[in-house]
C-alpha cells in the first residue's frame, strides 16, 4: 500500500554534503602537517575531538571548525592568530558549500510532490540547513522543513506529532542508517535506505532485518516505488 507523506533527508540524500566536509578535513591536516605535526596525529586528534564534541558544538560547518581550533590548540597552546583564521575559513567555505544534487533528484521530487506530503528533515545549525535548502531549487515542493539538533527517536517522534503524520501512512527515505532508517523504524514508519559512498562514517550502523527497510541504489529509482 502506498504511504500518504514522505519524510526526506536533505544532506547525501537530495544533495552531497559530506564531501565537502571531508575536503575541509583534508586541509586541515594538510595546515597542520606543514606546521611540522603529523598527518596521522592530526587526522586521528581531529577524528576523535568532533566525535567528543558533538554534544556541545553540535553538527555542522562551524562545529566543524571549533574542533579543529580545538585540534590546532592542543598541539601548539601559542596560536598562532594567522592559522585561526585560516581555520575560520576552511569553516566558512563548508558553510557556504554550493549545493549539488544528486543524481535522479531533479527529476524525481517535483513528481513525488505531486502525489505525497513532503516533509524535509534534517539536523544541525539551523542557519547553515535553511541556507542550503533555501539556495536549492527543490524547496517549493516541501510542505514542511524540520531541522533539529539531533535525528533520533525521540526527534523523529517529535515531527510525527506535531504535523500530525500516523506512521503507517508515512515513508522516510534517506542515506542514513543511524540518523534516518533507525529511529523511523523504531517508530513503526517504513524506510528507504539509499546507501551513499561518503555518508559521513559517524553516520554508518549495522541495519537490523526488517521487512520495514527498502534498499535501493539512488533516488530516482523512488520512481518505480511510490509512482
Ligand atoms: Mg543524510
Amino acid at each position: 500500500m502506498f504511504p500518504k507523506n514522505l519524510i526526506i533527508d536533505c544532506d547525501d540524500t537530495l544533495w552531497e554534503n559530506n564531501r565537502f566536509f571531508l575536503d575541509a578535513h583534508e586541509r586541515f591536516v594538510s595546515l597542520m602537517e606543514a606546521r611540522g605535526y603529523s598527518r596521522e596525529r592530526a587526522n586521528s586528534l581531529l577524528l576523535r575531538l568532533e566525535m567528543e564534541n558533538v554534544s556541545r558544538y553540535g553538527y555542522g560547518a562551524r562545529s566543524q571548525a571549533m574542533s579543529m581550533a580545538d585540534v590546532y590548540r592542543l598541539l601548539e597552546p601559542e596560536p598562532d592568530e594567522a592559522v585561526l583564521r585560516t581555520i575560520d575559513k576552511i569553516g566558512e567555505s563548508v558553510f557556504h558549500h554550493p549545493v549539488c544534487l544528486l543524481p535522479g533528484v531533479e527529476e524525481t521530487v517535483p513528481k513525488l510532490a505531486g502525489r505525497y506530503t513532503m516533509v524535509m528533515y534534517t539536523k544541525g545549525n539551523p542557519e547553515e540547513q535553511l541556507g542550503k535548502i533555501e539556495k536549492s531549487p527543490l524547496r517549493e515542493y516541501f510542505h514542511h522543513v524540520r531541522v533539529v539538533p539531533e535525528k533520533d527517536r525521540r526527534a523523529f517522534r517529535g515531527v510525527l506529532d506535531e504535523l500530525g503524520l500516523l506512521p503507517d501512512e508515512t515513508w522516510m527515505i534517506g542515506d542514513s542508517p543511524r540518523s534516518d532508517i533507525i529511529p523511523a523504524v523504531e517508530n513503526g514508519v517504513r524506510s528507504v535506505f539509499i546507501p551513499f559512498s561518503m555518508t559521513w562514517q559517524h553516520e554508518h550502523t549495522t541495519l537490523p532485518p526488517s521487512e520495514h527497510i527498502i534498499t535501493v541504489e539512488h533516488f530516482g529509482n523512488l520512481e518505480a516505488l511510490l509512482l
